[in-house]
């Protein structure tokens, strides 16, 4: 487990982010959800609470892009001659 701190590029909230792929991101936050304005907000239209913050996704997207978020990889054999996972 190698959590990673982050900051919600919109609301500036702190996360611990691991990511283990493009598809499976752990989000920890350091601070209560309610904290942040999207997801305290909800959607007005649904009253519904997101319980994610889109901007925070984002963040997370670019971090990995800029490659200051680096993927957290299970700890598999790895080789030429190994079939690939994914
Ligand atoms: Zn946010």
């Amino acid at each position: 487990m190698t959590m990673q701190e982050l900051t919600c590029d919109r609301c500036g909230l702190g996360v611990l982010v691991e990511k283990f792929s493009p598809a499976h991101t752990s989000i920890q936050w350091e601070s209560d959800t309610s904290e942040c304005p999207v997801i305290s907000q909800g959607n007005p239209a649904t009253g519904v609470h997101r319980r994610e913050c889109n901007a925070l996704r984002d963040s997370i997207d670019r971090a990995v892009a800029r490659s200051v978020l680096t993927e957290t990889h299970l700890d598999l054999p790895a080789g030429p001659d190994l079939p690939r996972l994914h």
